[in-house]
Parts: structure tokens; C-alpha cells; sequence
């Protein structure tokens, strides 16, 4: 799967449906889902930006808490959208 191909389907759809209402494409295979709203789609951690690190206080740096040092987004799993229910 292509999934920048998603990423800018789901960016063009952004801006013509707002981004605050969950947004709906289908894929090519024809399995609808849902973009991910935390990450915009682009899959990656909304907090450390895909580095899995994060710099805090007298630490230079230490693993996300919010994907826990993937990268990802947590609420995706990296795919940047999630099957629709
Ligand atoms: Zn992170
Ligand atoms: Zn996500």
C-alpha cells in the first residue's frame, strides 16, 4: 500500500471539509476508513514528530510518552487513518 497516497488524499480532503468533522475516504480496495485526527493523517507522533524522543528538563532527552520511542502515532499505529465501524 501507498500510504503517501492516502496522506494527500486525506490532506485535500481536509481542506475541503474542515478538519474538525471525521473525515471518510476509501482506499483502493474499496475499505472505508477514517482519517486519524490526532495525527492529521500523516502517522506520525503528534508529540516528539516521529523522533520517539523528547526533550525534557535536565534530561537532554528521553523516550516519548506518547508513543513510547516508535514514532508513531499511538491512536493509528502509524497508518494515519483507522478502519471506519
Ligand atoms: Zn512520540
Ligand atoms: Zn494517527
Amino acid at each position: 500500500m501507498d500510504r503517501k497516497q492516502y496522506e494527500d488524499m486525506s490532506k485535500l480532503m481536509a481542506r475541503k471539509m474542515g478538519a474538525h468533522e471525521p473525515e471518510y475516504f476509501s482506499l483502493p480496495d474499496g475499505t472505508r476508513v477514517i482519517k486519524c485526527q490526532p495525527c492529521e493523517g500523516s502517522g506520525v507522533c503528534d508529540r516528539c514528530h516521529g523522533k520517539g524522543k523528547e526533550k525534557n528538563g535536565l534530561f537532554s532527552s528521553q523516550t516519548c510518552e506518547l508513543c513510547r520511542g516508535t514514532g508513531e502515532c499511538r491512536a493509528c499505529d502509524g497508518e494515519g487513518w483507522f478502519k471506519s465501524l
